[in-house]
């Protein structure tokens, strides 16, 4: 399926590979994004679920119980690295750009999202076109 690439935790014991290519490159700027990202957007790739495996390691997942439609985020047991989310209702797996061993395969951001929850030091890039929350539909 053309791309192919690999990546991990920060620790190295939990191990990826995607064999799909992304469906989708964007940043994304919400609160819960900053708070995961250390203060920046979150860069990410939409990869379809087919095309992701887990190869090495152990993986934990968090939900939060508080709120109704809450993502699914998969984390190295080890670590901590947070990895991927799964948003229900979104058929891809939201997969963090930082964890790639090559980050330059993402390339930079198509979209931004959630904008208007962005802080005023966030830049985004000239010409990314900028969504206060989602794009209407994606087709
Ligand atoms: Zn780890
Ligand atoms: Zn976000």
């Amino acid at each position: 399926m053309g791309d192919e690439f690999q990546g991990g935790c920060y620790c190295g014991a939990l191990r990826y590979r995607v064999s799909a290519a992304p469906v989708l490159k964007a940043e994304c700027h919400c609160r819960a994004c900053q708070h995961i990202s250390g203060g920046g957007p979150n860069y990410f790739m939409l990869i379809p679920p087919e095309g992701f495996a887990y190869v090495e390691g152990e993986l934990k997942q968090f939900k939060r119980p508080d709120l109704p439609n809450a993502v699914t985020r998969d984390f190295c047991a080890l670590c901590g690295t947070h990895i991927l989310s799964r948003r229900p209702g979104l058929p891809q797996l939201v997969l963090k750009v930082g964890t790639l061993d090559d980050p330059e395969v993402y390339g930079g951001p198509k979209i931004a999202i959630f904008c208007e929850e962005k802080a005023g030091f966030h830049v985004i890039p000239d010409g990314v076109p900028a969504f206060d929350t989602l794009p209407e539909k994606r087709q």
